[in-house]
């Protein structure tokens, strides 16, 4: 098989070295009995990555512009996985449909006049090209504020399908970007979650495979696949879409996770990437909490600490991560 891999890296082990290396060394200060001084750590790359920002941008561009113009603001699903911010631009005016007859059926209930009048922002994580499509006959205006990285993805899928490709996406399958992305597919598509479905995958008949990943996949596990697929000998192509901004946030986390005594992850109960932090975050400190807002945080700190690490998921405002920090500086 050929991996043309853009970017695409084979690990050589020497991470895990270090992060045994790196809990040692915290096991072998506390057991030195060190003076204690607790520091409060922010991750590298904590919060609103590029998309994000990017998506939210337009959004607050679209509620300015409405106030000249008027006409409702819709977002094709939540803006981004973090309830506080929705609720947040809901109290600007903005409402989340699920469906373009939703919004019909949101305007119809208020003001008949408006019915397929107003703008609807599709969201970070894209949807599939059929959804798309709908949005701009609809007669509303559609505005495009999927994340360019997964329109990256849209593109490679859909190229792939067309030149005899079947395409596998590693990635969850109920994960509204995959659903996007799987939408755009021109011919076969799987989505696979784990090494074992890999395992179990066979590919169609003299079909070349294509293989690529939802941006917040986890970069071991898409390696493994990769590996997997390697031994199979297939005839294909990888290609390596895991973002740049979830590979070093995780990195980041993972590494002040190493050394802290107690880590809180930040982020929306929904949200993907979040819910990976908490995971790699947990396997470095036993002492992991994930939480949504200040209100979530119940902390119970173990004797001795010297270090609380922070991180955040792609859609956690600054503004929370500021007062959770300031919370446990206050505080502890
Ligand atoms: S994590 Fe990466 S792919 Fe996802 S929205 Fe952010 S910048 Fe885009």
């Amino acid at each position: 098989m050929k991996f043309s891999a853009e970017g695409y890296k084979f690990g050589d082990g020497s991470e895990q070295k270090n992060r045994q290396r790196r809990s040692i060394g915290k096991e072998e200060r506390k057991k030195a009995g060190e003076r204690i001084v607790m520091e409060v750590k922010l991750a590298e790359c904590a919060g609103f990555c590029f998309g994000v920002k990017r998506a939210i941008d337009t959004v607050h561009e679209q509620i300015e512009k409405q106030a000249e113009t008027g006409g409702q603001i819709f977002t094709y699903g939540p803006i981004v996985h973090n309830e506080e911010v929705v609720r947040e631009l809901e109290q600007k005016g903005v409402q989340v449909i699920e469906n373009i007859s939703g919004a019909d059926a949101l305007q119809q209930e208020g003001d008949r006049n408006l019915t397929n009048e107003g703008t609807v922002i599709i969201r970070a994580h894209g949807v599939p090209r059929d959804v798309q499509e709908k949005m701009e006959h609809s007669g509303m205006t559609c505005v495009d504020a999927t994340c360019p990285f997964v329109k990256r993805i849209h593109r490679i899928v859909e190229k792939a399908g067309k030149d005899g490709f079947e395409v596998v996406i590693a990635g969850n399958p109920g994960h509204p970007e995959v659903e996007g992305i799987r939408g755009w597919c021109t011919g076969p598509v799987t989505v696979l979650e784990t090494e074992e479905e890999a395992e179990n995958f066979r590919a169609k008949d003299g079909k070349k495979v294509c293989l690529v990943a939802q941006t917040t996949f986890n970069y071991n596990k898409f390696q493994s696949i990769v590996e997997i697929f390697q031994k199979k000998g297939y005839n294909g192509n990888v290609v390596n879409t895991i973002c740049n901004a979830t590979e070093e946030r995780q990195r980041a986390a993972r590494d002040l996770a190493a050394e802290a005594d107690v880590m809180i992850v930040i982020g929306g109960k929904n949200s993907s990437n979040s819910r990976k932090l908490y995971e790699i975050c947990s396997r470095e400190c036993e002492h992991t909490y994930f939480i949504q807002t200040l209100d979530d945080l119940h902390l119970e700190l173990p004797k001795a600490v010297r270090l609380v690490g922070i991180t955040a998921g792609a859609s956690t405002p600054n503004n929370l991560i500021e007062e959770v920090q300031n919370y446990v500086r206050i505080n502890f």
